[in-house]
């Protein structure tokens, strides 16, 4: 463990006002990423808050779930699946629609990706409105997995997305803002 803050990792998150349209408030996880601290600090709570949960897979959503979501399927020992952009993903796939904070959009997973004996992390980078999310959960929840778990490294807390999930999902965030 590096003796880097909660209040550290925070503050390494670029905001980005009126990006990339006006009115939101983008939450920058490159700045993160770029300071080696920050990058093991994150990999370490990751780490320590899913070893013991049995998981098998880690999904992660197109396309800043892909950075963190392999690096901790990696230190598990366990498989990565992407969920990626229609007309991405060449076998075939399952796909759902669902609204964005800004626009809408549809997601796919591979119809062979996953299997009733996991036990799935889903890994983005920011829960918003949760609508990404939501379809995600949607999408892994075709394979009738064990157990489902969700993460986004930062949850904007004022959209209260987290409501939206059923009881029976454990959703954990690393970096709460407001807004
Ligand atoms: P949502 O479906 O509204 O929860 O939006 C989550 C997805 O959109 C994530 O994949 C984020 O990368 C992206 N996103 C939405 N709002 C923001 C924001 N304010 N800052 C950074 N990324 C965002």
């Amino acid at each position: 463990m590096s003796n880097m803050s909660d209040d550290a990792l925070k503050r390494s998150i670029r905001n980005v006002p009126d990006f990339p349209v006006a009115g939101i408030q983008f939450k920058d996880v490159t700045t993160l990423f770029k300071d080696p601290a920050c990058l093991l600090f994150l990999s370490d709570k990751l780490y320590e808050f899913y070893k013991n949960k049995g998981l098998t897979k880690i999904v992660g959503v197109e396309s800043r779930g892909f950075i963190m979501g392999p690096v901790l399927a990696a230190r598990l020992g366990i498989g990565f699946v992407p969920i990626r952009k229609p007309g991405k993903l060449p076998a075939d796939v399952f796909e759902e629609s669902y609204g964005k904070e800004y626009g809408t959009d549809s997601i796919q997973i591979h119809q062979d990706a996953l299997c009733e004996s996991d036990v799935v992390l889903i890994h983005d980078d920011l829960l918003a409105t949760g609508g990404t999310m939501i379809a995600a959960c949607k999408l892994v929840e075709r394979f009738s997995p064990k157990k489902i778990f969700v993460n986004a490294i930062v949850e904007l807390e004022s959209l209260k997305a987290r409501n939206l999930f059923s009881k029976d999902l454990e959703v954990y965030t690393v970096i709460k803002f407001d807004i």
